[in-house]
């Protein structure tokens, strides 16, 4: 698959990406998914008031992923339950929204302005990135 996607608003994130896109390392699934997420993180650093849609399902990001199975994570079968889970406590932690818009800036300020130890270890303890992953590894 050819990572050329051109992104317009509103971008569907699902919450818990807010976090991982600031602590990506390079690392991920498939060379295509580390393209694709080096990107699309260049883009909204360089587009801060472009819009994003809140979501608890598979999104942008997830759309290069070789777990993407028709738009479910497939990584096991846990993994949907699982994803969805991370993506409403980040929702309700952060007192957003599911489906609503927002700019890109003002939900990374709020959730960095907000974010403390309980949640950080509650939402990032047992991701299995968060030895290399630069967000949680500065916020520890
Ligand atoms: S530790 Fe995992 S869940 Fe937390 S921000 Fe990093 S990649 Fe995302």
């Amino acid at each position: 698959m050819k990572v050329n996607r051109e992104y317009s608003d509103p971008i569907k994130i699902r919450a818990h990406h807010i976090l991982c896109i600031q602590g990506f390392q390079g690392y991920g699934y498939s060379k295509d998914f580390e393209t694709h997420m080096q990107r699309i993180i260049i883009f909204l650093d360089t587009h801060p008031t472009t819009k994003i849609q809140i979501i608890t399902k598979t999104d942008e990001i997830c759309s290069y992923c070789p777990y993407n199975y028709k738009n479910s994570c497939n990584m096991d079968k846990y993994s949907p339950i699982i994803m969805e889970k991370l993506d409403k406590l980040i929702i309700k932690k952060f007192l957003l929204k599911e489906n609503e818009i927002y700019p890109i800036e003002d939900i990374l300020k709020l959730v960095n302005d907000n974010i403390n130890h309980n949640t950080l270890i509650e939402i990032c303890g047992n991701c299995s990135w968060n030895n290399k992953c630069l967000f949680f590894k500065n916020k520890i």
